[in-house]
């Protein structure tokens, strides 16, 4: 039996407001979405708005009128991301089997991992109590034996929550739950669902398969069925696949021409001893060592050289640019000197670049829906991709972050 972890941030923008502004803890805000003035809606609230009936997608002169202590907030797209990506990345210290569902909730496969932890509910404490401590934001947590109830699980106790669904609870602890709170039944369906008097996971529980694929044909209906006994076979995809090319270097120019090939190499190891410096801070291998050289009158001569295993180690690497040096065919002198390694992998074993961008483009998926729904943030989208982008490079401004990472 799989064991899958749902976690769900709680109230996502409204809390990273309030962790990064001390004035808005504890009191009601909602995130603005729009220009400002009468077309802002509430992109988002806080439980203490919640609390005072602010809903999300309300006009905020309703929302203000409801509860006129509601302090508006000016989204920050960058910020929500940013965050999310360094929660995803907590994440995957746990298994590299993340799929980041969507900007504040994601999915994890511990099946191979959670003996390592002492069982999947203290993998689920022990996140909870970092997220709590690194970036003062609560999540809800669901447990069970695969993706469909572990979400579920996730919404029975929100905020804050933790719930274990073992395959003996359905359905008894989730009988009276509504038909909506299964991921995949959207608004259209529940009303289609509801017009046949399916309205609580019981009610589809009990429902005869045959009459739900005669109602909503092979697929869906037997899909449907499959949900209500709280069937679900569907992978965590944390978007593995190849690596991409990509490449970490550094290069110096010599202070004046030098025949003296131990000097050069000198340069050599210090060059690759920094680019093994970068690639263990940002947790890369690479296996294709590239080496630039300089000579007199702006001649350049350049090689790689593929080897078996990942590197980040910077003598390692500078054993392999040695080769490469030795074999120039100019033999000096030398004025420029250049080290590279490419074919990188993030996390060696674990996740691969592309992957990350998958999940960048999730987010970013999830960030035009919000906008379709709410209108535009102030952010674009380009900054936004930058803002995915740069983070690689640790470029992110931290100015807008008042708790440390
Ligand atoms: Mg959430």
């Amino acid at each position: 039996m799989r064991t899958i972890l749902h976690v769900d941030m709680n109230a996502y923008f409204a809390s990273v407001e309030q962790a990064s502004n001390p004035l808005l803890r504890g009191k009601p805000i909602a995130v603005g979405g729009g220009t400002g003035g009468k077309r802002t809606v509430v992109a988002a609230c806080s439980y203490e708005a919640k609390a005072k009936g602010v809903k999300n997608a309300m006009p905020s002169w309703e929302a203000q009128k409801i509860c006129p202590e509601l302090i508006m907030v000016a989204g920050d797209m960058n910020k929500y991301i940013y965050t999310s990506i360094k929660i995803m990345d907590l994440l995957r210290e746990y298994t590299p089997l993340v799929e980041v569902f969507s900007i504040d909730e994601g999915f994890m496969d511990v099946t191979d991992t959670r003996e390592r932890f002492g069982g999947a509910v203290a993998i689920a404490k022990e996140i909870k109590k970092r997220i709590r401590e690194r970036f003062r934001l609560t999540c809800s947590i669901g447990i069970s034996y695969n993706k469909l109830m572990a979400k579920l699980a996730g919404e029975i106790k929100k905020p804050d929550g933790l719930t274990v669904l073992r395959p003996e609870d359905i359905p008894g602890k989730i009988k009276d739950l509504p038909v909506s709170d299964l991921c995949g039944v959207g608004g259209k369906m529940e009303k289609y669902l509801a017009a046949i008097g399916i309205k609580t996971f019981l009610d589809l529980n009990r429902y005869p398969r045959e009459k739900l694929v005669k109602r909503f044909g092979a697929v869906y209906g037997e899909q449907l069925y499959l949900m209500g006994q709280g069937r679900d076979d569907s992978a965590v995809l944390s978007g593995q696949v190849e690596e991409e090319a990509k490449s970490m270097g550094h290069s110096y120019t010599l202070p004046r021409l030098t025949a003296d090939l131990n000097e050069v190499k000198g340069y050599l190891l210090r060059l690759a001893e920094q680019v093994g410096r970068r690639l263990r801070r940002d947790h890369y291998k690479g296996n294709v060592v590239h080496v630039s050289l300089g000579f007199k009158d702006f001649k350049f001569w350049s090689k790689q050289k593929k080897i078996e295993d990942h590197l980040d180690d910077g003598y390692e690497i500078y054993k392999v640019a040695e080769k490469i040096l030795d074999a120039n065919p100019f033999g000096g002198p030398f004025r420029f000197a250049g080290v590279s390694l490419s074919n990188l992998v993030h996390n060696a074993d674990q996740m691969s670049l592309i992957e990350q961008k998958e999940s960048a483009k999730k987010i970013l998926k999830s960030v035009d829906e919000i906008n379709d729904r709410y209108g535009e943030f102030t952010v674009e989208r380009a900054a936004i991709m930058n803002t995915v982008l740069q983070k690689k490079a640790g470029m992110v401004s931290s100015r807008a972050f008042h708790y440390g990472y």
